[in-house]
């Protein structure tokens, strides 16, 4: 009912919340206009951060997808998955496959991940915060600015309540309740969607900008930042981006000496775009032919992604959907949460969307070395005839936590609507091995608890879970045949991804301490390229709480602390 409602409402134009209608197409652009501040990327950073210096200073956000506002797949929970699965090129998500052979995604609309994620909210680990050298106090008045518009109590699942109980049991404890903060144990966190399963996004949190300062466009795909040279100093003056038709506009900042470019495209867009922009390693930018502006071999690398790796119980009883909302934060170096309930659906089982997919149920007919992506998509249309019975069921999945093994960021081309060539490295270190492992052990006592045994379709023995689970994980890695009968390389050949990869422009390497990237004058980059880790057990609250302290520091710097107040 609840959903008809809300559909209702967003045919009619309306949703609930606190909407931001503000943006225009980009072909509309006006480049007599100059700005204080050219924010590339209007994502799950870069949204709080243009409604913060809008405050004083006009601000234009240039954003390469479209508006998540009346967009079904965006708006309701159940449809996290169908956006995933969707590959057109108007889609807000866009695939891509790490040269490591799993399936990923990245974020091609207004509101960024925020409107193509699982939604769970939770803060940062106090250590990461310290490590960051940020002040705590503007952190937790950082937070509560976000949490206040867009974050949500859950009404818990059951199948996120036999996560609570499960990990209890297991001895993931104390329980903390619910709570933002990052506490070892078990606890419950926020969610973006509401009680209707109605999703809130970081574009929400433009609503708060000042109107007559700030200017969104979307469709607006930035090709690369403008230099100058003179004065004998590097500095950006603007950018180059193409609109919805294809036309190539430039986007002037002002003459001020402190207005800047500032780079919110994400772990995967900003590297990408200050290789495009000619700064990264001289020789990988030369083979391109892109002009060399300035020289840093740092570009692009260091990139990071948390292996999810997960254990698939299958249910008696159809079960219903839920995305993540209870967590355990293991003294292992492991998070363990679930998702349950992708087969609900006839739309949900013809779908493949890499991974938590529909066909990862009970009925698995591809042997692991046929699974590529044209075999996969064979199965998908053959499985529209299967019962819906095969499709039921739920996942544990787990993380680790600040993985040790690294990889990096190339151009395979100069379309900067193409995908770079991303390698992650999933466990090349040891340590992150050993960490998966001990994760899977943790999961498989969980499962087989009393609060999943009441839920499973029969007696869940360890081998049974890991088979149903290897036989049915979709990725493009090479399988072997010890798969199940070593959890070292079950955790190999099974690893997906949680979609929370992060670095490419790291602090010292890339940018400076104040995220200015190093070299050149007036430009920045606030996302979660700039981050050693992905903060807490799941990153969206940090990386927006980012966008806020980021803007109100460089409003404070400007203006006086006052200014804030
Ligand atoms: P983004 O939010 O991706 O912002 C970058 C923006 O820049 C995008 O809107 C993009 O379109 C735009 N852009 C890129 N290139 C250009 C260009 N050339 N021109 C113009 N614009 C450009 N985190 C959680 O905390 N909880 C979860 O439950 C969770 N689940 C997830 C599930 C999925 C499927 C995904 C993909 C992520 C999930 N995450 C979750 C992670 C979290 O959403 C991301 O880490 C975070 O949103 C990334 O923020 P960002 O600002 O770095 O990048």
């Amino acid at each position: 009912m609840a959903l008809r409602i809300a559909l209702f409402f967003l045919l009619l134009g309306f949703s609930s919340g606190e909407e931001f209608y503000g943006f225009r197409e980009a072909s509309t652009f006006l480049a007599a206009k100059k700005y204080d501040y050219i924010i590339i990327g209007g994502g799950t950073a870069g949204c709080p951060l243009a409604a913060t210096l809008s405050k004083n200073f006009s601000v234009l956000v240039l954003e390469r997808g479209g508006a998540p506002y009346g967009n079904v797949n965006v708006s309701f929970m159940q449809n996290f998955h169908i956006s995933l699965a969707d590959t057109s090129p108007a889609s807000a998500s866009q695939a891509f496959v790490s040269t490591d052979g799993v399936i990923n995604a990245r974020a091609r609309v207004l509101g960024g991940g925020t409107a193509i994620n699982a939604g769970f909210y939770t803060r940062a680990n106090p250590s990461f915060v310290t490590r960051a050298g940020w002040e705590e106090e503007l952190v937790n008045e950082s937070y509560l600015w976000v949490e206040k518009q867009i974050v949500h109590l859950p009404e818990l699942a059951k199948w996120q309540e036999a996560l609570r109980d499960g990990l209890l049991e297991a001895g993931v404890s104390p329980f903390n309740g619910f709570t933002y903060d990052h506490l070892y144990g078990t606890k419950v966190g926020g969610t973006i969607f509401d009680k209707d399963g109605y999703r809130h996004t970081a574009a929400d949190l433009l609503a708060a900008g000042n109107p007559s300062n700030l200017h969104v466009l979307v469709h607006a795909t930035v090709q690369r930042i403008v230099f100058d040279r003179r004065g004998g100093r590097l500095r950006a003056v603007g950018v180059n981006f193409k609109d919805e038709q294809g036309t190539l506009h430039k986007a002037s900042l002002n003459g001020n000496a402190k207005s800047e470019v500032i780079l919110s495209a994400g772990a995967i867009g900003s590297p990408q775009i200050l290789l495009l922009s000619g700064i990264g390693p001289k020789s990988d930018l030369k083979k391109l032919r892109i002009p060399v502006v300035l020289h840093n071999e740092f570009v692009g690398m260091g990139m990071s992604d948390n292996p999810m790796n997960t254990v698939f119980i299958p249910s008696k009883k159809p079960v219903e959907q839920s995305l993540i909302q209870t967590v355990g934060i293991t003294k292992g170096g492991v998070f363990i949460e679930a998702s349950s309930g992708f087969g609900q659906s006839s739309d949900s089982i013809k779908l493949h969307h890499g991974i938590l997919s529909a066909e990862i149920g009970q009925i698995s007919t591809l042997p692991p070395k046929q699974r590529t992506r044209e075999a996969i998509r064979a199965f998908m249309n053959g499985k529209k005839e299967l019962p819906r019975e095969a499709f039921q069921g739920g996942f544990l999945l787990e993380k680790i936590a600040g993985p040790l093994s690294r990889g990096h960021l190339t151009l395979v081309n100069r379309d900067a609507d193409a995908n770079p060539a991303v390698t992650f490295n999933y466990f090349k270190h040891p340590h992150d091995l050993r960490r998966c492992v001990y994760g899977v052990r943790t999961m498989i006592k969980i499962a087989r608890t009393k609060h999943y045994a009441d839920l499973a379709l029969d007696d869940v023995s360890a081998q049974k879970l890991l088979n149903v689970t290897a036989k049915a994980n979709v990725n493009l890695i090479p399988r072997h045949p010890n798969d199940t009968t070593s959890l070292e390389q079950f955790c190999r050949d099974t690893v997906i991804t949680i979609w929370h990869y992060h670095g490419g422009c790291h602090v010292g390497q890339v940018v400076d301490s104040s995220y200015l990237v190093l070299g050149v004058n007036r430009l920045r980059i606030v996302d979660g390229s700039t981050f050693p880790a992905s903060p807490g057990t799941n990153p969206q609250g940090t990386v927006m709480m980012m966008g806020r302290y980021m803007g109100v520091k460089m409003l404070r710097e400007r203006l006086g602390r006052e200014t804030t107040r």
